[in-house]
């Protein structure tokens, strides 16, 4: 049995970004990796308190890869010894963040760690600072990678991948798009109940997934999705859903959406979105709540890119569904595969 491991501190608070020079104190060569899009919107005291050249733009346009990854570390791997790994950004720059943290303590590349407690040693000193909450990935013990040679979507699942401390800032989301905010938002909606839809038990895991979940209703059913209240709570919901996700497991939704990330390269949150739009046969309930929260929200979602797939296609994007064992059984059972045979998956696949 292995142990929960939370992260160790953090500092939620409006303008809680303030307290980035006490954590820099008793560094020499921190780095900061922000995702690219927020270039022209860092707040100052993060240019204040690291030099130039150590401040890494991530590009988020496709969900974070090994080769990326690897990349990164080998630019890092030749500066001076480098004792702290900041992330800002979303889910996909905390999951980076991460990565490269674990990296730096331990050889090889980001693909040899693909999988459950496979990191050896505990990673760089590492501060997650989220701009966009839902995906858990601040608190979560993973960092998702894409590999696509083994056609493969997995984290580095490992005590060593939870950060050491967290900026909680919730005005640094202020500017988000709308869209964007709801597709994230939902992650941690879809995580929970996928989690408490599964046959897997944790009661911690369910505490932790009852209060996130009652979080984003509250989030979803009022009128200013983006308020300065809205934005804290899904902050704190989705602080409590990657917690949850330690202890429990997602169930139909994500293994869909990481077909759709293998074979269109979808991101994952707005993956998570265009999955549940049709998850009727599995979440009949939430499903029909979720498209009301669309339609409440006025949100765009994409639709119909998998209608018509070709024949190695198919093949490809069932494949990268169905090899998600943990939250198939979690969800369907040990004999997951004869309700999820290939042209089922195929035709939900082509609903969407
Ligand atoms: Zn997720």
């Amino acid at each position: 049995m292995r142990p929960t491991v939370f992260v160790n501190k953090f500092f939620f608070a409006q303008d809680a970004i303030q307290q980035l020079p006490q954590l820099l104190k008793p560094l020499q060569n921190p780095v900061i990796l922000i995702d690219v899009n927020l270039k022209n919107q860092i707040p100052h005291i993060v240019h204040d308190s690291f030099k130039n050249d150590s401040i890494i733009y991530i590009d988020t346009s496709y969900e974070p890869t090994v080769e990326y990854v690897d990349k990164i570390v080998a630019d890092l791997r030749t500066k001076n010894s480098v004792d702290g790994v900041f992330g800002m950004g979303g889910g996909s720059t905390l999951d980076f963040a991460k990565a490269v943290s674990n990296l730096l303590t331990n050889p090889g590349s980001a693909a040899d760690y693909q999988g459950w407690d496979l990191v050896k040693q505990k990673g760089i000193f590492k501060v997650g600072i989220p701009t966009l909450s839902g995906t858990g990935a601040e608190t979560s013990r993973t960092c998702v990678l894409m590999n696509k040679a083994k056609n493969l979507k997995l984290g580095m699942n490992s005590e060593f991948s939870v950060f050491d401390c967290l900026i909680l800032d919730s005005k640094l989301s202020k500017s988000v798009p709308k869209d964007q905010f709801f597709y994230t938002a939902m992650d941690t909606y879809i995580h929970c109940v996928e989690s408490l839809r599964g046959s897997f038990r944790h009661a911690i895991a369910d505490a932790l997934s009852i209060q996130a979940l009652d979080l984003c209703r509250e989030v979803f059913e009022s009128d200013n999705l983006m308020s300065e209240e809205n934005r804290e709570k899904i902050m704190t919901a989705s602080f409590f859903g990657g917690c949850a996700i330690a202890n429990s497991y997602v169930g139909v939704v994500h293994p869909f959406s990481a077909g759709l990330s293998m074979v269109f390269g979808t991101r994952h949150c707005v993956g998570n979105c265009i999955v549940m739009n049709v998850m009727d046969d599995f979440y009949p309930e939430e499903s029909k709540k979720f498209r009301e929260y669309v339609k409440k929200h006025n949100i765009t979602l994409p639709t119909g890119m998998a209608k018509s797939l070709s024949p190695e296609q198919k093949e490809k994007i069932y494949a990268a569904t169905v090899c998600h064992e943990k939250p198939l059984v979690n969800a369907l059972g040990n004999n997951y595969k004869d309700t999820l045979t290939p042209s089922r998956v195929v035709e939900i696949f082509e609903r969407m």
